[in-house]
């Protein structure tokens, strides 16, 4: 999803505006500090450190028609160089609390701390979904997934502040719409999640492993369950070899995880494309598995057998893919928001010209357009 921005709103008018919403209102704030990109322009930012404060916050912006950011990780976040001309709202509110079937989280608290707490008091589900970066609330945002399970699977409800009519509301996961790396919350402004509520598994047993690559970590057979901590241990290694935990020490976290989305391509064209990536790589084995609206390719593998390995495009340019996964696109510590647009570009392009396969990016672009 591509978000505009408009003209650039005065500082002082936002902060007489803000003033009795408890919102701290900063101006000029660089938004790359705010992002694991690590890029992006300036903006006015708004800390709601409490529910009260955002959804007071975010009506005030929306009756005075100032256009609103909603920033919590910045994990899935690609802001342009000019930064957000409206008001950046950051959501950070913190609270966990769990009861006897699961947990309920505020929308800015951090997800890996609602994954690691609910390990640690006993409860499973959560456990693949260790490490992602980013805030509890915004994770039914794209249905993050990992490890073969999606928050989708475990979510009891979200409680959202609808922007049109102003309701502040529980929803169900049948009213979200997800699918692979998306819901209806992906696709519009329409609300603000303010809490999650997840149910868990009392038993503290992982849910069934059903990733093969994670499976063989564990020494189990797929399918199959194993305690909960131990299941959160084998996927924090595992991600930290892709460079998928953020270590702000190593540039090749310096990401947003996955750049594009697994492709999903309907079967009338399944073999249009197979014949495609046989004539530039050979008769090889091309990961591919069925999926809901056709078959789902690997990026990554695309990716890399389109000519673009780790690394690529080598020293000294700013924005690289990652020396550990091809699939993310990387900050080498100078890059700027077009640097990483180029990069993408260059990617999407080169697949879709060799494979005939049009990669979609999965963070949300701001101020630009790819
Ligand atoms: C190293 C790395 C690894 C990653 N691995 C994975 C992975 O394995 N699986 C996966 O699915 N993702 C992964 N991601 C992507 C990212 O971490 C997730 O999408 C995460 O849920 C984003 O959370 P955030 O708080 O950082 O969102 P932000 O980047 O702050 O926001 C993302 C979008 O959600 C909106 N949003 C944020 N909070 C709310 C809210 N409360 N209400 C409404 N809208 C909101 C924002 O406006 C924006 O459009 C990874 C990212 C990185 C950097």
């Amino acid at each position: 999803m591509t978000v505009r921005t408009s003209h650039v709103v005065p500082f002082q008018d936002v902060t007489e505006l803000l003033a009795a919403t408890g919102a701290r209102v900063r101006n000029s704030v660089p938004l790359a500090g705010l992002t694991t990109l690590r890029v992006g322009g300036p903006a006015t930012v708004a800390d709601c450190e409490s529910v009260e404060a955002l959804v007071a916050t975010v009506r005030t912006l929306d009756a005075a028609g100032i256009p609103v950011l909603l920033l919590a990780g910045g994990s899935n976040l690609l802001i342009s160089d000019a930064g957000f001309g409206g008001v950046v709202v950051r959501i950070a509110t913190r609270g966990i609390e769990f009861s006897e079937a699961g947990v309920t989280a505020e929308a800015g608290a951090a997800w890996d701390e609602v994954v690691a707490a609910s390990v640690a008091s006993g409860f499973g589900g959560l456990e693949c979904l260790s490490g992602i970066p980013g805030s509890a609330g915004a994770t039914p945002v794209q249905n993050v997934g990992a490890y073969g399970v999606e928050v989708a699977q475990l979510l009891r409800r979200v409680r959202l502040l609808d922007r049109k009519s102003g309701e502040i509301r529980w929803a169900t996961p049948d009213e979200l719409g997800f699918g692979y790396r998306t819901s209806v919350l992906k696709h519009s402004d329409r609300s603000v999640v303010l809490a999650v509520e997840f149910a868990l598994r009392p038993d503290g047993r992982s849910a069934p492993l059903n990733y093969r690559e994670l499976a063989a970590a564990l020494d189990a057979a797929e399918g199959e369950t194993r305690p909960a901590g131990q299941v959160r241990e084998a996927v924090l290694r595992l991600r930290a070899g892709k460079g998928m935990v953020l270590d702000a020490e190593d540039h090749d976290t310096w990401s947003a995880g996955s750049f594009f989305t697994n492709p999903v391509v309907p079967t009338e064209r399944e073999a249009e494309v197979r014949a495609a990536i046989a004539k530039y790589v050979g008769d090889v084995t091309v990961p591919a598995y069925p999926s809901v609206a056709g078959v789902k390719f690997s990026a990554g593998w695309l990716i890399e057998r389109a000519g673009f390995g780790k690394g690529f495009p080598g020293t000294p340019a700013p924005a690289r893919l990652s020396t550990k996964h091809t699939l993310a696109l990387t900050n080498r510590g100078a890059a700027t928001a077009e640097d990483m647009l180029a990069l993408a570009r260059t990617v999407r392009d080169g697949v879709a010209e060799r494979f005939g396969i049009r990669l979609e990016p999965e963070p949300v672009i701001v101020g630009s357009t790819l």
